[in-house]
């Protein structure tokens, strides 16, 4: 890809790796999606630094270390139906369209999910929707999805999602625990759902009716 910040972009992947990102479809993705498109314009000299940077409304685009730890577990093969939960900046929506074959986003913020929009639609991205609503419900009609992606911490498993999930689909999830959020990941084996734990995390508060409130929020 040609643009000005295609040597910032390789050097965002050499930390990635120098994290433990070796999986090749997930360093492809992040080395072909434009990052500075879904930063704020003040925020763009920044955007292909390691870190989690402030997009308005009170939300953060997420470290891009930890959104290809995500990627890297799902360990996709490219025709899968994803439904991700925080579409937010819309980065990780973009990521996700190179690496399977139908990404469902869903955000409770009208004006990011307009910019996620349009940002997608700058970066030349046409393989997602992303819709307003309440992701904590998922999207029954498009169910069940290979995996299901939150992108921000909740008390508990909202119940809808585990329930959407395909024989053998993944649903990947930060969980409030005490002081600390953990990141689990739940696949479904038949009826039943077998955890996984995957360290530490840090995200904003999933509000919903299946998650936070609008009050209780941490
Ligand atoms: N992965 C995103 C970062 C998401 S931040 C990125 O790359 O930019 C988490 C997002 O989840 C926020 O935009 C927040 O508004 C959204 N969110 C919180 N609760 C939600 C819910 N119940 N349904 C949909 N989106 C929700």
């Amino acid at each position: 890809m040609r643009d000005s910040y295609g040597g910032y972009r390789a050097r965002l992947i050499e930390q990635l790796r120098s994290n433990g990102i070796s999986d090749l479809a997930v360093l492809r993705a992040f080395g072909e999606t434009q990052r500075h498109l879904f930063v704020p314009d003040a925020l763009r000299h920044r955007a292909y630094e390691d870190v989690s940077l402030p997009i308005g409304m009170g939300q953060t685009i997420s470290q891009p270390t930890t959104q290809a730890r995500f990627l890297q577990a799902l360990a996709f093969k490219g025709d899968e139906r994803v439904l991700e939960i925080g579409t937010g900046s819309g980065y990780q929506t973009a990521l996700l369209t190179h690496l399977v074959e139908q990404v469902l986003s869903i955000e409770r913020i009208p004006d990011l999910a307009r910019a996620a929009r349009r940002a997608l639609q700058a970066a030349g991205i046409h393989a997602a929707t992303v819709m307003i609503g309440d992701g904590t419900l998922g999207w029954k009609p498009l169910a069940p999805y290979d995996a299901i992606l939150v992108s921000a911490v909740s008390p508990s498993v909202p119940a809808p999602l585990p329930a959407q999930l395909a024989d053998g689909g993944c649903l990947i999830i930060p969980i409030q625990d005490g002081e600390r959020q953990e990141l689990r990941r739940l696949v479904r084996n038949g009826n039943d759902i077998v955890h996984h734990s995957m360290g530490a995390a840090t995200f904003v508060p999933l509000i919903g009716v299946h998650g936070y409130g609008d009050q209780t929020a941490p």
